[in-house]
């Protein structure tokens, strides 16, 4: 990791608060970090990917690592979530999970702010 010690801020990478030092402890508001799955529309296994951050955080997490592909995904729930519906026998595989939230559910700013 490149050392920003000089520098006056530093975002968490969980939940995008600004801490006035990158070694500051961050409480994440006090939001819950889990990992949050996304399937690709339409598909099913193979497509799933997973960010860890708060839920507020969760489609820029994809979108920096998805890319503008993002948008092609939606939201299924927290992994715990996810497995706990694929334990039960109501669903037939992850293409038949329902989805929680669609990307355009996400805040108007994700993906804008590339520098
Ligand atoms: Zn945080």
């Amino acid at each position: 990791m490149t050392d920003f010690s000089f520098s006056a801020t530093a975002e968490c990478d969980l939940c995008g608060a600004y801490l006035s030092a990158s070694d500051e402890e961050c409480d994440h508001d006090g939001k819950p970090v889990d990992k949050h799955v996304f399937r690709r529309l339409g598909e099913g296994r193979e497509s799933l990917t997973g960010v860890r951050c708060t839920p507020r955080q969760k489609w820029y997490k994809l979108e920096e690592k998805i890319g503008e592909d993002w948008i092609a995904y939606e939201y299924l729930g927290t992994k715990d979530h996810v497995n706990s519906m694929l334990d039960g026998s109501f669903w037939d595989g992850i293409e038949d999970l329902p989805k929680i939230a669609m990307s355009v559910d996400a805040p108007s700013d994700v993906g804008e702010d590339e520098s």
